[in-house]
């Protein structure tokens, strides 16, 4: 029996993978849940699941979880107590499935107490990715990519990487990919969150529709699977069935495929290196649409091409423009800014901030801050 701590229980990941455990529970028990300010929805997993622990983002909504609940489970709140129970002896496999650079301390705390950590949360190790990476190697921690491209290219580099010259994310191209650039204008956040393929929360449904997702994922592969920029490529695949690929040097390309569901992803992660039922219907490529694949058009999703450019410039770059994005995208959500507003908020956030080699966790926090309140100065301007 594996005790799972799930941090982001309430959101999309968090709620596919308690669909998976639902199919398991001789196999994996829930020790441990997490959500920001939900107390309602927490209280119908904490009577379903009876975890240990339970973790709210604040002492108000803790307080009214406590309240509502009569069972064992002691329920704590903020970010200490996330890293408690990442790090807790009795916790085998943490899936890390907060949203943005809120979740970092708890995948780092998972990362340095050794533990299995399926991580959904990405921006992690766009922050921290040295950091974070050396924490898995000293302490033994297992590391699995809760993302379906990372995942894809997991599962296809399961015999070495001997050969291997370059990998290839695939991106669907989001709701936009036929719409002009003169189109994106007027988009609204309900039209930026309706994603043709994958159900996911606002905020990454908003990143795919910018392509911000593709790029944060260029930095998480970098990092995941130790290559060079110039070995990661991107290509546009709409139908979102080939979930990644791995391109040798004798000219042999391997790719992972699937149904676009989150729970085989998960499932893997929870199984690895073995293979469990998922729910997840089975492909049909005879009966499939057929598979389309081109080149992203870089000047139509700029944010592609900032993460690239932060990735080869290193340092606080990918830092900043993962943090100037999270304000964006809070105030596109929010009605503040246009669309079209997030690649400018981002590159004009990168060229007011001071370009730094981040060493430690503190200098990585500053400079998530500072690009914070830089780019939340930005903003004002456009709204
Ligand atoms: P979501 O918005 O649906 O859920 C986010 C979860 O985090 C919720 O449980 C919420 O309560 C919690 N949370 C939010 N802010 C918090 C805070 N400040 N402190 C503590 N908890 C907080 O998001 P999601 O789509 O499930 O994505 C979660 C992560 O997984 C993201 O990093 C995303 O990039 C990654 N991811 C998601 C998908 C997907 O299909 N949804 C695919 C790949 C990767
Ligand atoms: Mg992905």
């Amino acid at each position: 029996m594996k005790n799972i701590a799930l941090l982001g229980a309430t959101g999309s990941i968090g709620k596919s993978t308690l669909s998976v455990i639902d199919l398991h529970r001789d196999q994996f028990n829930v020790f441990a849940l997490s959500a920001n300010t939900n107390w309602q929805q927490m209280v119908k997993l904490c009577n379903k699941y009876q975890p240990n622990f339970a973790v709210m983002r604040d002492e108000a909504s803790a307080l009214e979880l406590q309240n509502a609940l009569d069972n064992d489970t002691q329920v704590l709140s903020g970010v200490e107590a996330l890293c408690k129970i990442a790090a807790h002896e009795q916790t085998d496999y943490v899936m890390a499935a907060i949203v943005g650079a809120a979740g970092m301390a708890s995948s780092l705390a998972a990362a340095k107490a050794g533990k299995r950590i399926m991580l959904a949360n990405k921006e992690s190790l766009v922050l921290a990715g040295d950091i974070f990476i050396e924490a898995v190697k000293n302490s033994g921690a297992e590391l699995i990519p809760v993302d379906s491209e990372h995942s894809a290219i997991f599962q296809c580099l399961q015999s070495g990487k001997s050969g291997l010259s370059k990998i290839q994310l695939t991106a669907s191209g989001g709701p936009f990919l036929h719409t002009p650039i003169s189109g994106l204008q007027s988009i609204t956040p309900d039209e930026a969150c309706a994603h043709p393929n994958w159900s996911m929360g606002r905020k990454i449904s908003v990143d795919s529709a910018t392509m911000m997702n593709k790029g944060l994922e260029v930095i998480e592969a970098y990092y995941l699977f130790a290559l060079k920029p110039e070995q990661i490529d991107v290509v546009i695949h709409p139908q979102s069935i080939v979930h990644s690929s791995v391109y040798y040097d004798d000219g042999s390309t391997l790719s992972q495929l699937g149904n676009p569901d989150m729970r085989s992803v998960i499932s893997y992660a929870m199984a690895y290196p073995n293979r469990i039922s998922a729910g997840v219907a089975p492909l049909d490529l005879a009966n499939n649409p057929p598979l389309e694949f081109y080149t992203p058009d870089l000047d139509k999703f700029a944010c592609l091409g900032l993460a690239f450019d932060a990735l080869k410039q290193g340092g606080s770059a990918m830092g900043t423009i993962n943090a100037a994005n999270e304000i964006a995208v809070d105030a596109f959500l929010n009605h503040q800014i246009k669309f079209l507003d997030i690649p400018n908020i981002i590159e004009k956030t990168l060229s007011q901030t001071q370009h730094t080699t981040l060493c430690d966790l503190d200098a990585i926090i500053a400079n998530d801050q500072s690009a914070r309140e830089i780019a939340t100065q930005i903003v004002k301007q456009h709204a």
